[in-house]
């Protein structure tokens, strides 16, 4: 059977084979000069990913998305701490499920309804009543598909000893983070997003206000390999051009994910995320031309790297993937506990081009269309091709 299908699920995502070629670098030891070189340009290149300075320090560890979240919590908690969890989905949700295992005291602020983010009315009033030690967001929820705008907490938050950590895993490299203007402390991703390489690595990036607080709870709270007082140190090391050991690196990943990040510089951060967010537009236009509805309540929260969409009521989420996979387009489906049979989820980050968008979004017609939905067959395209067309695309 042919291999050749789109993968349009929120990650892992379409990989460049300029990347997946990289990775099948051999003998290349986790000690040797030219994999020091490597290394140490592309912690460089990920600082400049989220418009930081030398003040900001990153660690690169194996271990997906979910490793980095943990990470980024217990190396800043101390007995009795208080932390925020702001959640719209179900990654805002494993936040507090994992913090429940530490020795701190966890409020949540939850979004009213799949496809809402919590107000900043709600948020300030919550912080101005609890001085809270650490607050976490979920910058874009790959369960709902809506964005957090990260930008008016972390305003709150700048003066304030609390420290802010922003989930980016379905976001950094496909949304624009300004980790230093929005006074953001703590960010973390997964390799396997928008960033563009294969999954097994986790990435954070700490800010000033988060080394302090980590010179202070010397991360006796992180699981050992977890403890970012150790990693710093090997990154430190690693960029002055000087290999050391902790635990081995994953070698063939961090190749991949230099080379990534060359290719997404050589594209230039402005067409990146302008690129994301014109397709992500076209792919919801077509949604609605389609008489799908989008989960993300609004506009300005609809996510540039994936897209909820709710299933017409007579459509079965199972007869709806398998008729997608016939016609070689593997999209996901729901994840919100209560609805997930209600809906699909496509991803549209990384190296997605518009003739992606345009092949999904005719799939989707012609398999609603074999379902028995009424639809003008063409109509979503030609809505995708208009938002393309405007934006000179
Ligand atoms: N946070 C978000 C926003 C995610 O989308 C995911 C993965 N879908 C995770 C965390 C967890 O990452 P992983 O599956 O790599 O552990």
């Amino acid at each position: 059977m042919s291999e050749r299908r789109i993968l349009a699920i929120p990650g892992p995502i379409t990989f460049e084979p300029h990347v997946l070629r990289s990775l099948s670098i051999g003998h290349l030891s986790h000690m040797s000069s030219e994999f020091v070189r490597l290394f140490a340009e592309a912690l460089e290149d990920l600082r400049k990913l989220l418009f930081v300075d030398n003040d900001y320090k990153v660690a690169v560890l194996a271990g997906s998305g979910t490793l980095a979240m943990e990470a980024s919590v217990s190396n800043f908690i101390e007995k009795g701490d208080r932390v925020l969890v702001v959640s719209n989905g179900v990654f805002g949700d494993r936040f507090a499920e994992l913090l429940y295992r530490y020795p701190v005291e966890v409020d949540v602020l939850k979004a009213g309804e799949p496809g809402e983010v919590v107000s900043s009315e709600k948020i300030l009033n919550k912080v101005s009543e609890v001085d809270y030690d650490l607050v976490t967001v979920t910058h874009v929820d790959t369960s709902t598909g809506v964005r957090h705008p990260v930008e008016e907490l972390g305003a709150f938050l700048k003066d304030k000893e609390t420290l802010l950590v922003v989930d980016g895993v379905c976001s950094v490299a496909g949304e624009e983070i300004r980790m230093k203007d929005w006074g953001v402390d703590v960010v973390l991703t997964g390799s396997q997003k928008a960033i563009g390489v294969p999954p097994g690595l986790a990435i954070l990036w700490l800010s000033p206000k988060a080394i302090k607080k980590l010179d202070k709870t010397k991360g006796s709270y992180a699981p050992y390999y977890m403890n970012l007082c150790k990693w710093l140190d090997i990154m430190g090391s690693y960029e002055n051009l000087k290999p050391k050991y902790f635990a081995t690196p994953a070698v063939n990943l961090i190749v991949g994910l230099h080379e990534s990040l060359e290719l997404i510089f050589k594209e230039g951060l402005e067409n990146r995320f302008k690129r994301h967010k014109i397709l992500a537009k076209s792919f919801r236009e077509a949604m609605a031309e389609i008489g799908l509805k989008v989960m993300a309540k609004k506009e300005d929260i609809a996510a540039s790297t994936v897209t909820a969409v709710y299933l017409p009521e007579k459509v079965q989420l199972s007869s709806f993937l398998k008729g997608m996979l016939e016609r070689k387009v593997v999209v996901a489906g729901g994840l919100y506990p209560e609805i997930r049979d209600r809906y699909f989820r496509v991803g549209h980050m990384g190296p997605v081009n518009a003739n992606d968008v345009i092949a999904i979004i005719a799939a989707i017609e012609r398999t609603l269309y074999d379902l028995g939905f009424e639809i003008e067959l063409g109509s979503g395209v030609r809505a995708a091709q208009e938002v393309l067309v405007k934006n000179s695309y």
